[in-house]
């Protein structure tokens, strides 16, 4: 093919992940490789096309997967220019990883003895970086194994618009706006909160291990299978897996009529609220290894309901189909220290409340859902 040629299949290329001057998307690095070696306009677009179903997707900020607060900090005090020299002057400093690192690393990790084309989980990287100060964040990326390969650029514009065309299950981000946004239009969204000062820290240190951990398995002598590397996700219910009508009805009628409202419903399935469709892919996810314990994926319901208002839960999961392993009712007891007992990677929840309490814990990653009564103005 020729200069004119080439030139087309990029502009080809291009247009196709929705290029322009102020934003870039990275639809796979496959494309790249085909521009070096000279491959036809046909053959890019039919990998472009490429739309194998993964199980589940996942897209999640760059804030969120890495700690970028120092350089977000010098974003809001000095302005785009000052931070894009600060990430350029960085470049090649690896950025300590962010409260949604560990969540990544292990979604990632469950696509160990599946081909490359054919993963059973895919992690999308959405960045409103520039693609030139994001190069930073794409060395991190390489640096701790992690198999990322498409990402959006966006040069300050708002990422979420490209989750849905992603085929996004569940979206990850410390921008709340960015969460509303995608919960409006029907994605399983969360707000990532840091825990507390120093804890970065904490993980920062953490890492180097952890990273050998995946160069090793890279090589297929570390089994990611193992009891460690288990995910372990929890949910609240109401507001979160289910919708927030019996909610309502505790809130502006106090916890005896919700008990009496839910018994006298407890045959009416719940409806269902924004992560229900998360908790399908995850127990269809799920569904492609052993159950139980040697699952590398175990779930868990963690609510602040009690009995009777327990049955309603029961019989509407069952009329799902979807089963959670384990189900905790804790009648309005603390979260923290439960989350902390199931061993929780990461925990979802509409109230801030619970989020606070997950939040004293180091090990779990608190995804705040503002969705339902709980998040309603004022
Ligand atoms: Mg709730």
């Amino acid at each position: 093919m020729g200069a004119d040629g080439a030139n087309r299949a990029r502009e080809c290329v291009l247009s196709a992940t929705a290029f322009s001057a102020s934003s870039l998307v990275v639809s796979g690095r496959r494309y790249e490789k085909r521009l070096r070696f000279g491959r036809t306009k046909h053959h890019i677009l039919q990998i472009m096309a490429d739309n194998t179903p993964r199980l589940l997707t996942v897209a999640v900020t760059s804030r969120a997967l890495f700690d970028l607060e120092e350089g977000h900090a010098l974003f809001e005090q000095a302005g785009v220019d000052a931070y894009a020299a600060h990430q350029r002057e960085h470049e090649d400093d690896v950025l300590a990883p962010g409260v949604a690192f560990p969540v990544v690393r292990k979604l990632l990790a469950l696509n160990q003895g599946t081909p490359p084309e054919m993963p059973r989980v895919e992690v999308i990287l959405l960045s409103r970086n520039s693609a030139d100060t994001g190069l930073r964040i794409f060395n991190s990326i390489q640096h701790y194994g992690l198999d990322i390969v498409r990402a959006t650029f966006t040069s300050g514009e708002a990422t979420w618009p490209y989750i849905k065309p992603f085929g996004t299950d569940l979206f990850l981000s410390a921008n709340p706006e960015s969460v509303r946004r995608a919960l409006s239009h029907g994605v399983a969204a969360a707000h990532i909160l840091p825990r507390s000062p120093g804890d970065q820290v904490a993980a920062a240190s953490m890492v180097p291990e952890e990273a050998a951990r995946i160069h090793k398995s890279a090589q297929g002598t570390v089994d990611f299978c193992a009891e460690r590397a288990q995910l372990r996700i929890a949910f609240d219910g109401d507001a979160v897996i289910f919708g927030d009508e019996s909610e309502r009805i505790s809130r502006e009628q106090g916890v005896t009529a919700f008990g009496l409202h839910e018994q006298q419903r407890a045959r009416e399935p719940l409806s269902g609220g924004p992560f229900r469709n998360f908790l399908s892919a995850l127990h269809t996810l799920q569904a492609a290894f052993p159950a139980g314990q040697a699952s590398p994926i175990r779930t868990a319901l963690v609510t602040a309901r009690s009995a009777p208002a327990h049955e309603r839960v029961i019989r509407t999961l069952r009329e799902w189909g979807v089963r959670l392993d384990e189900a905790l009712f804790l009648g309005g007891r603390h979260k923290g220290p439960f989350l902390e007992a199931f061993g929780a990677d990461i925990f979802f929840d509409d109230s801030l409340h619970n989020i606070d309490s997950a939040r004293q814990h180091q090990s779990v990653a608190a995804g705040h859902v503002p969705h339902g009564v709980a998040n309603d103005p004022p």
